[in-house]
């Protein structure tokens, strides 16, 4: 016994490492919160783009000793490793994919979580944190006009999310293995990858993909998609789930949902909104008209890593019926027999694939408790005016067109070279304008063309960032265009 307690204490000396008292904590968040004031006073006059060359076999950054490193080099390290290459996503000048955010009371909320790991997966453990969660679902739910009988999830990202309601979907509409190569998913060709990954993974890789025709500005045709639908009813196929996009990645078009979702009313069929790029948008004051028809999804996906500008990793899916949700998810266990009372209220881990989880509602919950709604509403009504502005620029501007004017907050543009070939040009063109590093532009194919994007969806992003990407744009198509 002596030696076991002696073994012990010489443990716990070590162990307690892992409890660090007040002046050395006082020291590491001294040295990382200094480490973020530089970092995001430097963002102005950083590149938003830096290639760095490939460190080589010797860089290997889970080399760690057994002996403890001090926070001043740790964060260097960060810095000169981690934040300095590549893409700078944090950077108004990012006008790439769909651009993220990274507002500081987030970070404030994931430290605070962090450090008191407040349980959000089960009520029992963190009533508190699952009743705050669930407001903010229900608050989102009531920003598309979602009934109060729907439910969510606070997930990672939008993909997870598109999976929650897909498997939701599947769940909903009774479908077995047996029926899955005749299950059919009408969507268009904008749809977002995550759609088919989510398919895939929810064990439908075998459904019938039913690409709906777009009109001019690359929305889904109602009249087509009716059609589609009886035509498959007719040939014995079962009709299951539309998938709709409220701001596709492409070009920010949002699908006509007030018609597709009367489609689905009238044919029985799950109607699953996409709105990871374009949900937030509810906020702006013609919210309610520009996502007209959102209220009718049997399932709706939103990214507050997106358009509410909250730090990567968080994403929202809502269930017009929370106990299809619930039944599509929940679990019970031995080992879990004491978390479930009597009373107890439903869990996140109750709509979710996932169990323990980081406590996301306060990265969420305090920049809008800080901030207040008005700045919210007024930079995503900001990103959409300038979006339209650059398209009025872009298209007045020599040698450049400019594709349907955007119905969020990406323009599509491109250059037409007085000879060559157009697609290569442009090609060029984005690498050019990358290469410049000031701002950070994406490119993609429409109709086998290839053209240009500018999405406007960073916090940081004004119009002095957009007057810049205009002149880049100009300068650069007019040297190549000299050249060619
Ligand atoms: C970003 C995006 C997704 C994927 O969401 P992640 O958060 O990247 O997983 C899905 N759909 C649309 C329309 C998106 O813009």
């Amino acid at each position: 016994m002596r030696d076991l307690i002696r073994k012990i204490s010489k443990l716990e000396k070590t162990a307690r490492r892992l409890e660090p008292e007040a002046g050395a904590r006082d020291r590491m968040s001294r040295a990382v919160f200094e480490y973020a004031g530089e970092f995001l006073d430097s963002l102005a006059r950083l590149p938003v783009y830096r290639s760095v060359p490939d460190p080589g076999p010797d860089h290997d950054p889970a080399r760690f000793s057994e002996e403890p490193t001090d926070i001043r080099p740790a964060v260097e390290w960060i810095r000169d490793h981690v934040d300095r290459p590549g893409l700078n996503p944090a950077s108004g000048g990012h006008l790439a994919y769909v651009p993220g955010g990274g507002v500081y009371p987030s970070a404030l909320g994931d430290f605070l979580a962090a450090v008191t790991n407040r349980y959000a997966g089960v009520s029992f453990a963190g009533p508190g944190a699952v009743r705050l969660e669930r407001a903010l679902v229900r608050w989102m739910a009531r920003l598309v006009g979602l009934p109060e009988s729907s439910g969510g999830d606070l997930t990672s990202g939008g993909s997870i999310a598109n999976l929650v309601g897909i498997v939701s979907a599947r769940e909903a509409a009774g479908l077995r293995g047996r029926d899955f190569h005749r299950a059919v998913v009408y969507m268009t060709r904008h749809v977002h990858h995550c759609v088919d990954k989510a398919l895939r993974i929810a064990g439908m890789g075998e459904a019938i993909r039913r690409f709906i025709e777009v009109d001019r500005s690359y929305r889904m045709r109602p009249d087509s998609l009716q059609s589609e639908i009886r035509a498959d009813r007719r040939a014995g196929r079962i009709p299951w789930m539309i998938v709709g996009s409220a701001g596709t990645t492409d070009t920010g078009a949002i699908d006509p949902m007030q018609d597709m979702g009367e489609i689905a009313g009238r044919e029985n069929l799950w109607f699953h909104i996409d709105a990871a790029y374009g949900g937030f948008f509810a906020l702006c004051h013609d919210g309610r008209s520009l996502l007209a028809g959102i209220e009718r999804g049997d399932s709706v996906v939103m990214d507050p890593h997106k358009g509410l500008f909250l730090p990567y990793g968080s994403g929202a899916v809502l269930v017009r019926d929370r106990e299809i949700m619930r039944r599509a998810h929940t679990y019970e266990a031995h080992y879990m027999q004491d978390a479930r009372t009597e009373e107890s209220e439903s869990s996140p881990a109750d709509h979710s694939p996932e169990l323990t989880r980081h406590f996301r509602g306060l990265r969420m919950w305090l920049p809008l408790k800080l901030f207040g709604l008005a700045p919210f509403r007024a930079a995503l009504e900001e990103k959409r005016l300038l979006a339209r502005y650059f398209h009025e620029r872009i298209a007045a501007t020599e040698g450049f067109e400019a594709m349907a004017p955007p119905q969020l907050s990406v323009a599509i543009y491109r250059f037409v070279p007085g000879r060559g070939d157009p697609d290569e040009f442009n090609r060029r063109l984005i690498r050019a304008v990358q290469q410049d590093g000031r701002v950070f532009l994406s490119s993609t194919l429409l109709e086998g063309k290839f053209v240009l994007r500018l999405a406007v969806l960073c916090f940081r992003t004004h119009r002095r960032t957009v007057d810049l990407a205009l002149e880049i744009l100009r300068d650069r198509a007019r040297a190549l265009d000299r050249t060619a």
